[in-house]
């Protein structure tokens, strides 16, 4: 066993620009190590370079430097044994649509070699509810299976680390949870490392138990989801005031902003304040309140202040 699944160093992806375009500096030097064992995710806004990250790791991308470990191998010194080492089940459903879920699943096994006496394809259908499409052909599949079937490809040859890009972007809640049990399954029972991506923060908070954040290909964090979650953990109050509003309400811990329409914008950390507080600050400034609501703290809003105070 070895103590990281994923060593990354120095990892830079330079896209060049087609047509006019200029290239793009998705990657600008990350080092990450993701400890064996362990459910990790991988959060940033849209464009951060996650998928870009992983699809390196999956050797879909070429990196423009830097090295990647998977289990001990180095890519480009072991090459045959780092792929073995993972899987990845990508954010792009790209299937071929002529295989059936089980003909696809066969193929991919044999692609990593995995001997036909070893195949576990009726297995792995089962798994992830597809016994009973086995062989409907892959056009006719909806969304939501053709996700399943991704997943499923990603497990043919057994792989210690499994990685998921955005497994739940737009998915139903039933697949949803299809998806975490099976993920919390080969975890606790085979041990498998799993890196996660996901947008949802919540979702984040409950499976992982470390979290790395990148943003602008860089990364800005890296913790145990509870110092991390704790240090993120922003809420927003919105008070709409009655009458005029002499003076901002102001406390230990309160950040207060006025928007637009004369509505106050009132951010704490939930941990350190309650809602009682905030109120009593708002009504300690005079101001009478119309009307009150929460908001959740924007995941954007979570990484720029995390940008910011690092
Ligand atoms: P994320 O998965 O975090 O949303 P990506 O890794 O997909 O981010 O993208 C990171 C940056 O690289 C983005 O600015 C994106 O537009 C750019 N990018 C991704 N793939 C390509 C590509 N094939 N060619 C050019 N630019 C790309
Ligand atoms: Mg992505």
């Amino acid at each position: 066993m070895v103590q990281n699944a994923i060593e990354i160093r120095g990892l830079q992806k330079t896209y060049r620009g087609g047509r006019g375009e200029p290239e793009k500096h998705a990657l600008k030097g990350v080092d990450l190590s993701v400890p064996a064992g362990k459910i990790f995710g991988l959060l940033g806004p849209n464009g951060a370079g996650k998928s870009t990250m992983i699809n390196i790791m999956a050797g879909l991308v070429t990196k423009t430097s830097g090295s990647v470990r998977i289990w001990g191998f180095d890519q480009d010194e072991n090459p045959r044994q780092s792929r073995a080492a993972i899987g990845v089940m990508p954010q792009e459903l790209n299937l071929d649509p002529f295989f059936t879920p089980h003909g696809a699943l066969e193929v991919q096994a044999g692609l990593y070699g995995v001997p036909k006496a070893q195949r576990q394809s009726d297995a792995i259908l089962e798994m992830v509810g597809l016994s009973d499409k086995a062989d409907a052909y892959a056009r006719t599949l909806s969304g939501g299976m053709r996700r399943r079937l991704l997943l499923g490809k990603a497990l043919v040859h057994g792989p210690q680390v499994l990685v998921l890009d955005e497994p739940t972007a737009g998915v139903d809640i039933e697949l949803r949870q299809m998806l975490w049990r099976n993920v919390r399954r080969l975890n606790e029972e085979q041990g498998t490392t799993i890196i996660l991506t996901t947008h949802y923060l919540e979702e984040a908070e409950e499976m992982c138990d470390e979290i790395a954040i990148i943003n602008q290909g860089e990364l800005v964090a890296q913790d145990s989801t509870r110092n991390l979650l704790g240090h993120i953990d922003q809420k927003c109050m919105v008070i709409q005031p009655a009458g005029e509003v002499d003076a901002l309400p102001e406390a230990e811990g309160l950040s207060v902003e006025r928007r637009a329409d004369g509505a106050l914008a009132i951010s704490y950390q939930a941990n350190a304040t309650s809602a009682e507080d905030v109120l009593n600050a708002v009504r300690a400034s005079g101001i009478s309140i119309q009307d009150v609501k929460t908001e959740q703290a924007d995941l954007e809003d979570v990484f720029l202040e995390l940008t910011r105070s690092r």
